[in-house]
């Protein structure tokens, strides 16, 4: 059996509900690569800042060894919202997403003979962007809501991703793009009508609306206002010391390719 297979059959097996394989090559022109660093210095809720465990020097450093990427997924059905409550160390939903990759990892080295590098969440610290690198593993597409969005579990997923020091055949894109046919409803939902415009920055970057990008139509920064609002109801709300953070989820579950994938 090929090994790009089984290195995928691994990740299921220890709990992924997908995984799939992209070209490094392919990751460094992505959407999201080519246009980060002219996009200016984007500091909210989610990103690097206040995070300083690593120094922020290692921004598309990749080392030439690595040639593709594993990428996975973990399902966070509407039933099961705690998956993403950050509790102040992060959220449950992703130190699964870390185990898996771990045991994946360890067992991808030592049963498959393939080296592996783990890395950071966050692009300046040695990530790459997980939604571009989903598209490109053949997960699904990125919706108007700025989100990935998958055939069987429309946005309702999160993302990890694993380096590979081997060359292995990329198991996407695929054609798949519920927005065509959709009454857009995630853009009508937001609370801060974070999408209803193209984000100032995108109307100075030519950029392509091809997959795995979208049209710009997204405002992180408005978005980050309601992430401020919840944060703040959290603390009011909070039980014992730590605040259980839950963010907007709006945009996400109104989506009906989530609906349609069981409606979790
Ligand atoms: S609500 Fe419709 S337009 Fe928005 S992401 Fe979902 S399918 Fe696409
Ligand atoms: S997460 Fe909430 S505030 Fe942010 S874009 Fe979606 S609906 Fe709007």
């Amino acid at each position: 059996m090929a090994i790009g297979k089984r290195i995928i059959e691994t990740a299921m097996e220890n709990g992924a509900t997908l995984a799939g394989i992209a070209s490094m090559d392919a990751i460094k022109v992505s959407a999201s690569h080519t246009i980060y660093t002219k996009m200016g210095d984007y500091t909210g809720i989610g990103t690097v800042k206040g995070d300083d465990t690593l120094p922020d020097t290692q921004l598309f450093t990749w080392p030439d060894s690595v040639k593709s990427v594993l990428v996975i997924g973990l399902s966070h059905p509407e039933n099961k919202p705690e998956l993403d409550w950050w509790d102040g160390r992060g959220t449950p939903g992703n130190r699964i997403l870390i185990d898996i990759i771990k045991r994946t990892s360890q067992q991808i080295e030592n049963s498959l003979n393939v080296k592996t590098r783990k890395i950071h969440y966050y692009v300046e610290k040695g990530g790459v962007f997980l939604k571009d690198a989903a598209v490109l593993a053949g997960f699904g597409c990125i919706g108007k809501n700025n989100m990935l969005i998958t055939p069987s579990t429309g946005p309702r997923i999160r993302l990890r991703a694993l380096l590979l020091e081997d060359e292995f055949h990329s198991t996407g894109p695929i054609a798949f793009d519920p927005c065509a046919d959709c009454k857009v409803y995630c853009r009508r939902v937001c609370p801060e009508n974070a999408m209803d415009e193209k984000a100032p920055i995108f109307k100075t970057i030519e950029f392509s609306e091809r997959l795995p990008g979208r049209d710009g139509t997204y405002n992180r920064e408005i978005c980050n206002v309601r992430m401020e609002k919840d944060v703040t109801e959290s603390k009011k709300n909070k039980v014992g010391k730590q605040p259980t953070i839950k963010y907007c989820r709006k945009c996400e579950f109104v989506c009906p390719a989530g609906k349609k994938a069981g409606g979790q």
